[in-house]
C-alpha cells in the first residue's frame, strides 16, 4: 500500500469535515448531489478507472484502504463508491470502447453518477432471478422491468441494468430519463442517507452500444466480477465501521468513571476491548490480502472477496454490538455516531450478498477442493 493515499484521503475527510457532515446526512436522510461532487471533485470517484480516462488507476489494495477510511466517516456516502467503483469497472471490463470513451470521464469526474441495477422483488439475494427486459430492435436495446433498492438510485444520471435478452442474461447501461421513473424506498435503518431507489424501466431505450459484455456473459462474468469488487469494497467498509466502533469504545472506556474505577479497569471490559481489537484488525488485514488476490484476478479471487465480506461484516456487527453496551444509555441515542454505526453494520451483512449466501459460496469452494483432491465427498 502507498503510504501517500491514506493520508490524502484523511485530509479531504478532515478537511470536508465529512464524518460531521455525516451527521447532518443521516438525519435529513439523503446525501447531497453537491457533497457527492464536493467527493468527486478529490478524485475519490476515479480511483479504479484508468488515467487515460482521467482515473487515478489506483492498486485495488490502496483503493480498500481508501473505502475504509471513508466508511468510518460516512457508510451510507461509502455504498456509493462502492456501486460506482462496481460501474466503472463493469464499463471498463466488457463495455465497447465508444461506451468506455464516452463514459469512464464523465464517471471518474463525477459528471455523471451511476447506479448498479440488479435487485428486482422477485431477485434478491438470488441475482439470477431477472425478469426485466433487454430486448434489441436493430440498433437500439429496450428496457422493461423494475429495480429495486437501488443505492443513489434517486440522483444517478445512468443506471447499469441487468436483465434478460433472448433468455440469455444480459446487462446495458441506460440513461435516466423520460421512461425511467424514479420513485425513493422507504428509508433504511443503516445507510439511510443513500437515496435508495426502486426505478421502473418502461420500454426506455439505449443505443446498441450500450450493451456491457454479450448475452449470455451478463451474470456469470460482468455480475460475478462487479460482485467480487463490490464485496471487496464493502469489506473494506466494514472494516472502517468496526474501526471507528472500537475507537468510539476505547475512547470512552478510557475516560467514563463509575464510582471510584474508569470503566476500562474492569477485566470484563478489557476482555470486551481486546476482542473487539482483535476482530477489527484481522478484518483488516484480511481485506488488504484479499485485495491483493483480486487485483492478481488469482483463480480463487472471488471466494476470497466472498469470505473478506463474511468476516469483515460480522467483524462490524459485533464490534458495534460491543461499543453499543460500553457506551451504555449514550451509545442508545438515536443521532449518536454508534448509532449510526450499528445500523450500517447490519446493513453490510445483506448488501452484495447476505451471510447465509456468502457462507454458502466458502463452504462449497471448501467441499470442491476436497473432492478435486480425493479427499472428500463431491457435491
Ligand atoms: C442499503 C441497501 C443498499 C442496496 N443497494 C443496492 C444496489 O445499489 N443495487 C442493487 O441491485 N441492490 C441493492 N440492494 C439490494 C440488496 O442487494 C438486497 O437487499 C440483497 O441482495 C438481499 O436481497 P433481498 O433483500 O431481496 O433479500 P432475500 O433475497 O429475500 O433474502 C433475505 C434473507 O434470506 C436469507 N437467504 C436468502 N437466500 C438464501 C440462501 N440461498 N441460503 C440461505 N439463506 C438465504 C438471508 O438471510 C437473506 O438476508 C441494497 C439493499 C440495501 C438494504
Amino acid at each position: 500500500m502507498s503510504t501517500t493515499v491514506p493520508v490524502a484521503v484523511l485530509d479531504v475527510l478532515r478537511g470536508e469535515q465529512f464524518a460531521d457532515r455525516a451527521t447532518t446526512w443521516e438525519r435529513a436522510g439523503a446525501v447531497p448531489r453537491e457533497d457527492v461532487e464536493c467527493l468527486a471533485g478529490h478524485g475519490l470517484l476515479g480511483m479504479t478507472v484508468g488515467t487515460a480516462h482521467h482515473g487515478s488507476d489506483l492498486p485495488l489494495v490502496d483503493v480498500t484502504e481508501a473505502h475504509r477510511l471513508v466508511a468510518a466517516a460516512s457508510p451510507s456516502l461509502h455504498s456509493l463508491l462502492v456501486v460506482h467503483a462496481m460501474v466503472c469497472h463493469a464499463l471498463r471490463r466488457w463495455a465497447v470502447r465508444e461506451t468506455r470513451d464516452a463514459f469512464l470521464p464523465e464517471l471518474a469526474t463525477g459528471r455523471v453518477l451511476a447506479a448498479f441495477a440488479l435487485t428486482e422483488t422477485t431477485g434478491g439475494a438470488d441475482a439470477g432471478a431477472l425478469t426485466t427486459r433487454i430486448d434489441r430492435e436493430g440498433d437500439t436495446l429496450r428496457v422493461t422491468g423494475v429495480k429495486r433498492w437501488l443505492s443513489f438510485g434517486q440522483i444517478a444520471d445512468a443506471y447499469l441494468v441487468f436483465g434478460l435478452t433472448d433468455g440469455l442474461d444480459s446487462c446495458a447501461l441506460v440513461d435516466a430519463g423520460s421512461a425511467v421513473r424514479v420513485e425513493p424506498e422507504p428509508r433504511t435503518a443503516g445507510l439511510r442517507a443513500a437515496r435508495l431507489a426502486r426505478v421502473t424501466f418502461d420500454g426506455a431505450t439505449a443505443p446498441a452500444a450500450r450493451v456491457v459484455g454479450r448475452p449470455g456473459t451478463g451474470i456469470p462474468f460482468v455480475a460475478t466480477s462487479c460482485l467480487t469488487l463490490g464485496r471487496l469494497c464493502v469489506a473494506a467498509g466494514a472494516a472502517g465501521i468496526a474501526q471507528a466502533a472500537l475507537d468510539l469504545a476505547v475512547g470512552h472506556a478510557a475516560t467514563r468513571s463509575t464510582g471510584d474505577r474508569v470503566l476500562g479497569d474492569h477485566q470484563l471490559v478489557r476482555g470486551l476491548l481486546a476482542d473487539a481489537a482483535l476482530a477489527t484488525e484481522s478484518a483488516t488485514h484480511y481485506v488488504r490480502s484479499a485485495a491483493q488476490e483480486v487485483e492478481n484476478r488469482t483463480p480463487t479471487a472471488a471466494v476470497t472477496a466472498a469470505r473478506a465480506k463474511l468476516l469483515a461484516s460480522r467483524a462490524a456487527s459485533s464490534v458495534t454490538a460491543t461499543a453499543s453496551r460500553l457506551l451504555g444509555a449514550e451509545g442508545q441515542t438515536e443521532n449518536h455516531p454508534l448509532a449510526r454505526l450499528a445500523a450500517a453494520a447490519r446493513v453490510h451483512e445483506v448488501i452484495e450478498g447476505p451471510t447465509e449466501v456468502l457462507q454458502d459460496v466458502v463452504a462449497t469452494a471448501l467441499l470442491r477442493d476436497q473432492g478435486a483432491t480425493g479427499k472428500g465427498k463431491q457435491r
